[in-house]
């Protein structure tokens, strides 16, 4: 399949990511300018103003090859993988942390509690160890 470039379409997208994975794709200098001679890029946010609506529009199977990396550990990482694995032909788990887990998924050790009191409350580093903790809800909405 190709796009109407006649290259094949290439999606890369970061799920729970330190950047590093990005960056050995985006610090190749000017080989960088072959993967654009080379491919279609139909959805990268880190490289361009790609919309999330774009890829729920494309047909399934649209994307030739997706480069997901960054681990599984939100729900919008989740849904972010089941959508891009349905509009791409080939997905490939792209870094330790996308195939592992690498380091987000040492959190499956322990539990969101510990790992909320560790970064937030106990940490040397804390900006303010009696502050609100993160919580699903933001802004003005009240939690129901
Ligand atoms: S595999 Fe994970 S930790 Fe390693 S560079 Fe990629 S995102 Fe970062």
């Amino acid at each position: 399949m190709t796009g109407a470039s006649g290259k094949p379409r290439l999606a890369i997208y970061w799920a729970s990511s330190c950047g590093g994975c990005e960056v050995t794709l985006l610090n190749v200098g000017e080989q960088l300018l072959r993967l654009d001679d080379s491919f279609e890029i139909v959805f990268c946010p880190c490289l361009a103003d790609f919309k999330l609506e774009d890829v729920r529009g494309y047909p399934d199977g649209h994307i030739d090859l997706c480069l997901f990396n960054g681990a599984i550990h939100s729900t919008e990482n989740r849904e972010m993988a089941h959508l891009l694995r349905r509009k791409s032909r080939i997905l490939v788990a792209y870094g330790s942390c996308a195939h592992e887990g690498c380091v987000p998924g040492l959190a499956n050790l322990t539990t969101t509690g510990a790992i909320l009191e560790a970064a937030y409350r106990s940490t040397e580093f804390a900006a303010d160890p009696q502050g609100p903790l993160p919580h699903p809800c933001t802004g003005t909405r009240k939690a129901s």
